[in-house]
């Protein structure tokens, strides 16, 4: 369970935001930051975040609601949001968990993801979805 990044204590209501500001969300974090991971799925491994998860009622939209658009390819299960004035990654709804929103750890207010130290890295080349046969 991780309660601090840096000198940030990481909030039991957070926010983040992109990059302009335009996009504004309040994620609920009772537990810290859970299961920071990168991943090496052909989007991930462009785009290059670093991904926590929460519940989807863990996030709520505060502003820019009409800003973000989804991204969708493959299986078009998961749904990628990003803001569409700065292009910057803001969450996502799962593949492997519908239930969970990831998010990008950059994003929460005052958190510098190079702080966080060493990050597992999912393999998403091999995504767990496409192993349950
Ligand atoms: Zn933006």
């Amino acid at each position: 369970m991780i309660k601090r990044i840096g000198n940030t204590p990481i909030q039991e209501r957070h926010k983040a935001s992109c990059h302009c500001g335009a996009v504004v969300l309040e994620l609920t974090l009772p537990d810290g930051v859970v299961d920071p991971r990168r991943c090496d799925c052909s989007l991930c491994r462009r785009r290059g975040a670093i991904v926590a998860s929460v519940p989807l009622a863990g996030i709520r939209i505060l502003q820019g609601e009409d800003v973000l658009r989804c991204y969708q390819f493959n299986t078009r299960t998961a749904k990628h949001y990003f803001c569409s004035i700065c292009g910057i990654y803001t969450h996502h709804q799962r593949r492997s968990n519908p239930a969970q929103y990831g998010y990008n750890l950059a994003c929460l207010e005052g958190v510098n993801p190079f702080e966080l130290g060493e990050v597992p890295l999912l393999d998403g080349i091999n995504h767990p979805a496409d192993r349950l046969v």
